[in-house]
């Protein structure tokens, strides 16, 4: 049994309309009509000799015909090769760039689809769900949050954390850090949402990096959410700065979040190393794909961190990937269910129609694990996405 083809779906959804950051990346004003300009996924379709279909995505902020290019010229490395072993296939793909400058970034993102759709087919061959190859089926309910309470009038935003309550949600991230110097606005908004909400919401909060640089004034803002009972304190800072993140880690009660920023086994061995987190957040369409999720999370277990899965800005795919990375491991805290897109007034098409059935089945604080019956992710696409969107 040999892989025969590889195939890539470069999609982009423009914003008719353009939105302000959604999210306090630095320098949000300056980037924010290229980086949020649309909806983008790359998605990646590898087919068996004998037929047999496997799916996969890349991460895709920027430039789905780059991903789209670095993945044909790399596609000889897969085609032919036995859809059994994955792992073995990342090896040579990563070896080919690794001592390029290519260990991060587009290049890994371009390895992470095809990796998951190598994952899919082998489930698919094997007539197994995916999460079998992952540890197998833990659980049938998996705890899950709402993502998230954007950065908006306060009207709008209570008026959201009262729509997450009536839909069931018992967790909810709260966006924030836009504006560095006025964190005390920030800081007031979060209260007026624990009031809005009661003490009995788990409240999360997601800087995205915005404190940048300066992990001082993170802490500051980090003891300001301490007071306002918030469980993790995602990204505050570059993830450049692990001397940063081991800093708040030391100096903060509350937990630490992040890892959606970072790439493959070896990243995140620097972080668990150096103490320098206490919730990992992995993305497979980023990080590597699964053969980096499997390792990740099997450290993560060792060094007891909770694993919180990443699933922002992506495709449903990435969602129904993740649903099965949470089904299987054992120190999973809690799913990102996203509920809330770029703009307010367009939906993504890539998060609500790229599959013919939804994978969010959330009810009552849980999403449903995915049927055991299914072979691979288990997912049906609609192939109508992939041509409409398609940029080349
Ligand atoms: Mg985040």
């Amino acid at each position: 049994m040999k892989v025969a083809k590889v195939e890539v779906f470069p999609l982009y959804v423009p914003l008719e309309k353009p939105v302000d950051a959604p999210i306090s990346v630095p320098h949000a004003e300056e980037i924010q009509h290229i980086v949020f300009g649309g909806y983008r996924a790359t998605i990646v379709r590898v087919t068996s000799d004998d037929g047999v279909v496997g799916y996969g995505e890349c991460m895709t902020r920027l430039a789905p015909a780059a991903l789209k290019k670095i993945i044909e010229e790399i596609t000889p490395l897969v085609i032919g090769t036995n859809p059994l072993q994955p792992e073995a296939t990342w090896e040579v793909l990563y070896a080919t760039m690794m001592n390029r400058g290519h260990n991060r970034g587009f290049y890994i993102e371009a390895i992470s689809g095809i990796d998951i759709a190598l994952w899919d087919l082998r489930a698919k061959i094997y007539g197994q769900p995916l999460y079998m190859f992952l540890g197998g089926r833990q659980r049938d309910l998996i705890p899950s949050y709402a993502s998230s309470l954007r950065m908006r009038e306060k009207s709008v935003v209570l008026e959201t954390a009262r729509n997450f309550l009536a839909q069931g949600f018992k967790a909810m991230k709260i966006k924030l850090g836009k504006h560095p110097d006025q964190y005390m606005a920030d800081l007031r908004l979060v209260e007026d949402i624990r009031k809005e909400v009661g003490d009995d919401v788990i409240l999360t909060v997601d800087a995205n990096c915005g404190y940048h640089e300066d992990y001082k004034l993170a802490l500051r803002v980090g003891r300001g959410l301490e007071a306002n009972g918030i469980y993790w304190f995602e990204e505050p800072i570059s993830p450049d700065n692990l001397y940063g993140y081991k800093y708040l880690c030391d100096h903060l009660d509350m937990a630490i979040a992040w890892g959606e920023s970072s790439f493959t086994r070896y990243d995140f061995a620097n972080m668990f190393t150096e103490h320098a987190v206490d919730i990992v957040q992995p993305n497979p369409c980023r990080v590597g794909g699964l053969t980096e999720i499997s390792k990740i999370a099997g450290m993560s277990q060792a060094m007891h961190i909770p694993y919180a899965p990443h699933t922002g800005s992506c495709s449903a795919i990435c969602l129904a990937v993740s649903l099965h990375i949470a089904t299987a491991l054992p120190n999973l805290l809690t799913f990102e269910v996203m509920r809330s897109d770029w703009s307010k007034e367009q939906r993504n098409p890539l998060r609500h129609d790229i599959l013919l059935e939804p994978y969010d089945n959330f009810e009552n604080g849980f999403l449903r694990a995915p049927a055991p019956d299914k072979p691979g992710i288990g997912i049906d696409i609609n192939e109508e996405i992939l041509t409409r969107y398609s940029v080349c």
